[in-house]
């Protein structure tokens, strides 16, 4: 920050300073050559009259002598040079100046800028007496002139590095105190942090609500460790409760076939478990971009695969799935959504029941006639592990699946809805259309 504060004000300042010396050295140049052509106007208007008086024009050496400084060059009508007091010779106009002069009625103003070195010449004339008298003066040429500034520029680029690394430090030190005591405050605090100054506004919101993320995602992580563990607890005690029996000796021999099915059954239960939640884990890391996937067809193989299932029960399937429709996702996970939601409909479902399975208008509806859910219950259903049976029995679940569904849904954008009357029936409706806002959503979201 300070590199760039330093190099932006050397920058700008070194600029400015160029600027003011080339813009000044050029007023000061054209000051000069003005004053010279003012006195040179002066003087040809003398000679002018002087020639008048005497009615010849003196030569050259005359003309020179009752002037203060200038040089005088005679050429005849022809533009032939006649006479001239010129020291550096005729170098300082052109033959095509001269014809010009000579055409003009007026006086005829010429700058010639590099005879001698640092030096520029100046010429004035006009025709006088049927000759064309020409007065030339010398002024310092610009770059002698920006060369005599240059060491006082050094001087003033020297100054102008002191004040930038002057300005750098006090800019640093004062104007970016707030901003290094705001970063310490954000680190070491687990509070709200404030400020009095109101471009710091912005930063403070960004840096509490991400705080809030961080706090709600480590509340989440604890809380889904502990769920985690609390649910393994129970097979696990089970499961070392008979092993222990069986190990020790004391279990007679016709209970054993009936504990090693217990442990097999616990096994399964909590590798199945394992498996649950390292799905649920995974939709977090899940980078695989969506693409079109036919839900149609796709929604009609997932409700073939459950058909054998609905013998126990003897339930009755009803679909209605409208061809072709397409939802940009994965296979793995729109089946993902459907084998949670059929796979309830069959668990939670009556002897003879129905489900009714459609797909239609961009909306899939899973509808079954179960045992339903009471109002006290639906709005925990979607909270990590709730289950609305709490015996653990072998049969009742982890209470993941929704949360799967509802995780999936909301990263898709879309909307999840469920609707139940306790002892009739649930109806449940993903609404692939609707895309909500889902940018601001908190990892603390995922309990409810
Ligand atoms: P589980 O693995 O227990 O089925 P879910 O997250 O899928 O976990 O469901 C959470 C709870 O919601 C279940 O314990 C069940 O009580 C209730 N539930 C889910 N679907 C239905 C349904 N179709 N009918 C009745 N209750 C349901």
């Amino acid at each position: 920050m300070s590199k760039r504060i330093l190099i932006t004000s050397l920058f700008i300042t070194l600029f400015i300073l160029l600027i003011f010396a080339f813009t000044s050295n050029e007023v000061y140049y054209s000051q000069s050559e003005g004053d010279m052509h003012t006195r040179l106007r002066e003087q040809l208007n003398t000679v002018e009259s002087v020639a008048a008086q005497n009615g010849a024009l003196p030569s050259a050496e005359q003309i020179a002598l009752s002037l203060d400084g200038a040089e005088v060059t005679i050429f005849t009508v022809d533009g032939d040079m006649e006479d001239t007091t010129l020291s550096v010779g005729a170098e300082t106009f052109s033959s095509e100046e001269t014809a010009t002069a000579l055409a003009s009625e007026n006086e005829h103003f010429y700058v010639c800028p590099s005879v001698r070195e640092g030096h520029t010449f100046v010429n004035l004339s006009k025709r006088i007496d049927g000759k064309l008298v020409m007065l030339t003066g010398e002024i310092i040429s610009r770059s002698r002139m920006l060369a005599t500034v240059l060491p006082s520029l050094g001087i003033f680029i020297l100054v102008d590095v002191i004040v930038c690394l002057l300005f750098t430090w006090l800019s640093t030190t004062f104007i970016l105190r707030p901003v290094k005591e705001l970063a310490m405050e954000a680190i070491g605090n687990n509070k709200k942090i404030e400020t009095r100054h109101a471009e710091l506004k912005p930063v403070v919101d960004v840096i509490n609500w991400k705080n809030e993320y961080v706090r709600a995602a480590q509340r989440s992580k604890d809380e889904f460790i502990s769920n985690v563990t609390h649910e393994m607890n129970t097979p696990l005690t089970s499961i070392r409760g008979f092993a222990e029996l069986i190990a020790s000796g004391s279990m007679p021999k016709d209970k054993m076939i009936a504990a090693g099915k217990t442990i097999e059954a616990q096994s399964e239960r909590l590798s199945a478990m394992i498996k649950r939640i390292l799905n649920y884990s995974a939709i977090d890391d899940d980078t695989v971009k969506s693409y079109d996937v036919d839900a149609s067809a796709l929604t009609e193989r997932v409700l073939d695969s459950y058909v054998p299932m609905l013998k126990d029960k003897d339930l009755t399937l009803l679909r209605r799935i409208e061809p072709g429709m397409i939802v940009s996702s994965t296979q793995e996970r729109l089946t993902e959504i459907l084998d949670n939601l059929i796979s309830n409909a069959i668990k939670y479902n009556k002897q003879n029941g129905k489900i009714m399975v459609t797909l239609a208008g961009g909306v899939l509806t899973v509808e079954d006639t179960g045992i339903g859910i009471s109002n006290e219950e639906l709005p925990h259903i979607f909270s990590r592990f709730y289950t609305v049976d709490k015996s653990h029995g072998e049969n009742v679940g982890f209470g993941l699946g929704l949360p799967i569904v509802r995780k999936l849904c909301d990263r898709s954008g879309w909307k999840l809805s469920v609707d139940s009357v306790f002892g009739e029936g649930t109806v449940f409706k993903v609404d692939f259309r609707v895309a909500h806002d889902k940018k601001h959503r908190s990892p603390s979201d995922d309990k409810n």
